[in-house]
This record gives structure tokens, sequence and C-alpha cells, in this order.
């Protein structure tokens, strides 16, 4: 069986078309213009490459509540043309098959939970530290939400006092996303992020920001594993550090499972949001639905 999966992005949507084990059998990127252009690609696409459901992971923030009226949409966004969009309604209209619609962090977290770093385990947070920060908490298989998804990379955190960047959320300022997502380095350091490489004080200050996360994720939902991915996580020796302080940060309070095991990188890199389209996609066959979130 044939599946097709969206990762849609604020830059690039990627289209791909994989099977029911997750595995991708090819790929195409379009730019993310306006809705109709770039929508008109994608639909193209799937009408080369018919598929037997679609998963969706979209930016955001989106309505993911089927209860309310802004279920599907693209809600608040200050990309022009994207902002009360609906789109899963559009594919939907234009496709007329099953569509699994979440957020493009969920569905990356899905992937890393059936067939990554989180495929041995029961119950996972997510997080990308990249151009924003999301977070994605996956309980027992199911995407943990209330009215709406979770907005866990605009956590407040504490400032550290030596650190005197105002930070980049529009919203918060110096929340996780704020102080600690690929802008916040760029301006705060004043050079592109991977530019940074050889700069210890950087990533000693990214590490701590991460570890306050992982601190507050830990204590709030009690996952077995946390992974992180994203752009940013390429300096893999934002690892240690991170384990480090978050071990003093959470000061023994409460026994973690083991820090090397409990928080871990992403493990299928830039194929993580696409599997997770494709399994989610196979779900809704499996469960004869025709929409899911
Ligand atoms: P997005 O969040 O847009 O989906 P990414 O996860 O790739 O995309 O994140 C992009 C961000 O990651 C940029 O802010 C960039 O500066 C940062 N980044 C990309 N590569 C590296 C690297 N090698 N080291 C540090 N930061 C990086
Ligand atoms: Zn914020």
């Amino acid at each position: 069986m044939q599946l097709g999966a969206i990762e849609a992005g604020g830059t690039k949507f990627v289209c791909g078309i994989g099977d029911e084990t997750g595995q991708i059998i090819e790929q195409i990127r379009i730019p993310t213009t306006t809705p109709t252009e770039t929508l008109a690609g994608v639909t193209a696409f799937f009408k080369q490459h018919p598929v037997a459901a679609i998963g969706i992971g979209s930016f955001g923030p989106i309505g993911v509540n089927a209860k309310h009226r802004d279920f599907g949409y693209i809600t608040n966004t200050p990309k022009a043309g994207w902002e009360n969009f609906n789109f899963l309604g559009y594919i939907r209209t234009h496709l007329n098959i099953p569509v699994y619609w979440t957020t493009d962090v969920n569905v990356a977290a899905y992937g890393e939970y059936q067939l990554g770093a989180g495929k041995d385990i029961d119950n996972l947070v997510y997080f990308t530290v990249g151009t924003g920060i999301g977070a994605g908490v996956i309980y027992q298989g199911k995407f943990l939400r209330g009215f709406n998804h979770l907005e866990a990379g605009h956590i407040l955190i504490k400032h550290l006092p030596t650190d005197h960047f105002a930070g980049v959320c529009p919203y918060h300022a110096d929340c996780l996303e704020g102080l600690a997502s690929g802008p916040a380095l760029e301006q705060r350091f004043n050079a592109p992020a991977a530019e940074l490489a050889n700069r210890p004080e950087v990533w000693q200050l990214e590490a701590t920001y991460i570890a306050q996360a992982c601190v507050n994720y830990t204590l709030s939902y009690s996952p077995d594993r946390i992974v992180i991915g994203g752009g940013v996580m390429h300096q893999e020796q934002l690892f240690p550090l991170i384990r480090e302080a978050f071990t003093n940060l959470l000061g023994h309070y409460t026994e973690t499972p083991d820090v090397m095991n409990y928080i871990q990188r992403i493990k299928l890199n830039d194929d993580a949001g696409l599997t997770g389209c494709l399994l989610l996609a196979n779900e809704l066959i499996a469960t004869g639905q025709t929409v899911g979130s």
C-alpha cells in the first residue's frame, strides 16, 4: 500500500510517498509561497503518485481539536496568506482520501517513537531546537493535547543573570525559544550558529537553557526518555553538557532513568517527520478513520 506524507514548513514543504512500515520511497521539496501556489504543487504530486492516506505535520500554531471551529486551520502565523487558512479542508477536498493532521513537531516525535530513539519505550518527550523550539509528548502511542496542541517550546525558564540578551520571542521575549533557538544564538553572538562551534561558552550557556527545559519536561511529564533534534543539535558537544546541567539542576529530587539513556539525540534525523507522517497515515487506514489528529 502506498501512503503519503507532507511536512509543511514555513520555508519549504516536503512531500513524500512510502509504505506502511514508514519506509520513504520518494520525496520532493516545494517552496512555501502562497497557499494556492504551494498546495497546487502538493496536490499535483499526489495526483501523479496516488496514495491510500496522507499524514500531515504542519507548522503552526494549528487547530488540532476536532471540537473547535479552527480544526484543520493554520491559525496564527506571520506568513502571508496562511493565517486562518483551512489546510486540512483544502487537502481533503482536493485529494479525497483519509488525512491525519498534527504539528510538524508531533510527526517527527512519532517517527522517533516508532522507529528511532524512542522505539523501545512507551512515553516520550521530543523537542527540536532549530529556527523555533517545539515539543511533542507521546504517552502510550497518543499525542498529549488538551484544548489544543502543546506549546512547550515557549515555556518560561530562568534567564541566567550573566546573560544580558533580551530574547527573540515576539510574544514572551525570554521564553525557551526566545533564549535558546538558532536565531537567539545568532543574534546574541552575532554570527551564524554553525560558526560558533569553537566557542565553548556559547554551548555551555545553550546547554544550561536546554537542560532547564529537560528538567521541566521531566517534572511535568515523567517520560521514559527525552529526545532532542533540530539544526542547533548538530553541535554534538551539547549533549554531555546538557546531561551534566540536567543532573545538577534536578538536584536528585527524583530518580530518572540513567541520564545517558534518558537524554538522547534524534536518530532518524531529517527523515523523522516524513516517517512519522507515513506511520500515522497507516494507522488511519488500520482503524478505518477518514480524519485523525
Ligand atoms: P527549522 O527549525 O527551520 O525546521 P532546523 O531544525 O534545521 O530548521 O534549524 C535551523 C536552525 O538551526 C538555524 O537557526 C541554524 O542557525 C541552526 N543550525 C543549523 N545547522 C547548525 C549547526 N551545524 N550548528 C548550530 N546550529 C545550526
Ligand atoms: Zn515564546
